[in-house]
C-alpha cells in the first residue's frame, strides 16, 4: 500500500525549516492504518517478541495496536516526571531540542525480547535513548519499526547493531 499518500507534510513546524511529517491523516483512514499496523505486527512476529516499547506520544499510537494485536503487553517510555512510580532514565537529544526519557523501573524483565515502535525515524536520539532505557532493564532489543524513515538525517547510523523495518522513507 502507499501509504505517503495520507502523510500531510507541515512547512516550517514546529520549527522553522522543519518539514513536518503528520501521521493523523494516515490514523484517520482505517483501512490505511490497519495495514501500516498488520505490517509491523508481521514483522514483530518474525522476531518472537514479548513486549512492545514506545515512546511518548505517537509511539503510543503505533504501538499499543501492535501488542494488543499480538496479546503481549506494552511498555510506555515517558518524558521525565510523568510516569507514577520508580523509574530509570536517559538524557538525549532529538531533532528540536534536548530531553530526558523515562521508563518503569519493572517494565520489562531481563531477557525479554523488546520490539521497539514509534511513528518516525529522524535523527535516531529519542530511539537510541530508548533502546538505552530498554538495555539498561535487561531487556533484548530484537527490532525496531517505525512508519516513517527521513533517510537524509541519518539516523540508522546509530542503529547499526539493530534489525530495522520502516515503512515509508523521505
Ligand atoms: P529523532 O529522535 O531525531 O529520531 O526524532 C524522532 C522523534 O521525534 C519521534 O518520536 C517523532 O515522533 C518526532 N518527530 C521528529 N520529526 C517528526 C516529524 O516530522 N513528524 C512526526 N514526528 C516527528
Amino acid at each position: 500500500m502507499d501509504y505517503k499518500e495520507h502523510i500531510a507534510i507541515v512547512q516550517d513546524w514546529p520549527k522553522e525549516g522543519v518539514q513536518f511529517k503528520d501521521i493523523t491523516p494516515l490514523m484517520d483512514n482505517g483501512p490505511a492504518f490497519k495495514s501500516a499496523v498488520d505490517e509491523i505486527v508481521e514483522y514483530a512476529k518474525q522476531l518472537e517478541i514479548d513486549i512492545v516499547v514506545g515512546p511518548e506520544a505517537r509511539g503510543f499510537i503505533v504501538g499499543c495496536p501492535v501488542s494488543y494485536a499480538l496479546e503481549i503487553g506494552f511498555a510506555p517510555v515517558r518524558k521525565e516526571g510523568k510516569l507514577p512510580r520508580e523509574t530509570i532514565k536517559v538524557d538525549y537529544g532529538l531533532e528540536y531540542g534536548k530531553d530526558v526519557l523515562t521508563i518503569h523501573k519493572d517494565a520489562i524483565k531481563p531477557g525479554q525480547r523488546v520490539l521497539i515502535v514509534d511513528d518516525l525515524l529522524a535523527t535516531g536520539g529519542t530511539i537510541e535513548a530508548t533502546i538505552d532505557l530498554v538495555e539498561q532493564l535487561g531487556g533484548e532489543v530484537a527490532g525496531c519499526a517505525f512508519l516513517i524513515e527521513l533517510t537524509y538525517l541519518n539516523g540508522r547510523e546509530k542503529l547499526k547493531n539493530n534489525d530495522v523495518l520502516t515503512l515509508m522513507q523521505y
